[in-house]
């Protein structure tokens, strides 16, 4: 097959892995930089251009697009779709899970655990939208933050309150979440592919931290999933409509409550937590689902 790897960055570890494990299995593997991919968005046979050239025709592509680049990374993926190549994970799906708000809602919908969440305009009644979620400790989300940044704890609803307002005075988008103290600032993520969860890592926050992110200093081991915890990623993923993603779990008392779906998981800390070819089972994932003209949406989102 000719697979391209839509990635800002071939020297990422990711990339560098999956092109790897195409081409150990036999596959013609391309790195291709979204943001300099352009095309007549109009034209009756739609193709994507590079480097002053139509690229080749693929018969699949693995987008790996940063959530800085997700409005011009997904037109790209949905230009594909046009032209009937298969993404590993669809545009609509991609945009879907970028939106914090809309991907709980979407999982609350359909009834899967996640913790108390609340989501305001306007400030007036921040004490009432803390008392929904079950007063302080509370956690507050920048809706736009990747890698923990912007998820502060504020231990008493004074905090919370002025924390609130802050943000709130410099127009972001905030969500107000119950803190899950009994996570023990830990954090599972499963990395599900083909409705299945083929590797899983536990994260834990270094000293004094609660935020589990490897980005901040926490580390990462094996772990045993219970059959709950890998019922709630594989529900996560079917809702969401990815085919390939990491599904952030916190071990509450109520059982698995989910964080946060991801599009585009990194694979170096669970390659390396878990000692297994997480690139290969992408690979082979792929090469049983990608026959040309079989994408669902063929860009219709
Ligand atoms: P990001 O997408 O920026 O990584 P997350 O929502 O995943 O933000 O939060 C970062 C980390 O903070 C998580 O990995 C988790 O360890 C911790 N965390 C987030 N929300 C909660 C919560 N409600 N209760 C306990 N810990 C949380």
């Amino acid at each position: 097959m000719k697979i391209a790897i839509l990635s800002r960055n071939p020297r990422l570890y990711s990339t560098r892995r999956l092109v790897e494990a195409g081409e150990k299995r036999g596959h013609e593997v391309d790195v291709i930089d979204t943001m300099h991919c352009y095309m007549d968005i109009t034209s009756s046979s739609p193709s994507v251009r590079y480097n002053g050239e139509p690229l080749p025709k693929y018969d699949a592509i693995i987008p790996r697009i940063g959530a800085s680049v997700t409005f011009y990374g997904t037109a790209v993926v949905r230009q594909f779709e046009m032209m009937g190549t298969y993404s590993i994970n669809e545009s609509v799906a991609i945009s879907r899970s970028r939106d914090k708000l809309r991907s709980l809602q979407l999982m609350s919908r359909k009834g899967l655990g996640l913790p108390k969440t609340g989501f305001a305009n306007r400030p007036d009644k921040i004490g009432d939208l803390l008392k929904n979620v079950g007063g302080a400790p509370v956690v507050i989300k920048l809706l736009e933050g990747t890698q923990g940044i912007g998820v502060v704890l504020a231990e008493t609803n004074k905090t919370a309150e002025s924390i609130i307002e802050a943000f709130m005075g410099l127009d972001a988008n905030i969500l107000v979440q119950e803190y899950i103290e009994e996570a023990g600032g830990a954090d599972i993520r499963c990395l599900v592919v083909g409705g299945k969860v083929i590797a899983a890592m536990k994260r834990q926050g270094a000293e004094g931290e609660f935020r589990s992110n490897l980005h901040r200093g926490g580390t990462a081991s094996l772990v045993k999933l219970t059959p709950e915890e890998r019922r709630t990623a594989v529900d996560a993923a079917k809702v969401m409509g990815l085919n390939m993603c990491g599904v952030d779990i916190l071990r509450s008392n109520n059982g698995p409550l989910i964080m946060e779906v991801n599009s585009s998981p990194g694979l170096e800390g669970i390659e390396t937590a878990t000692g297994k070819d997480v690139a290969e089972m992408i690979i082979q994932h792929i090469e049983k689902s990608a026959s040309t003209g079989n994408t669902k949406t063929k860009g219709k989102g």
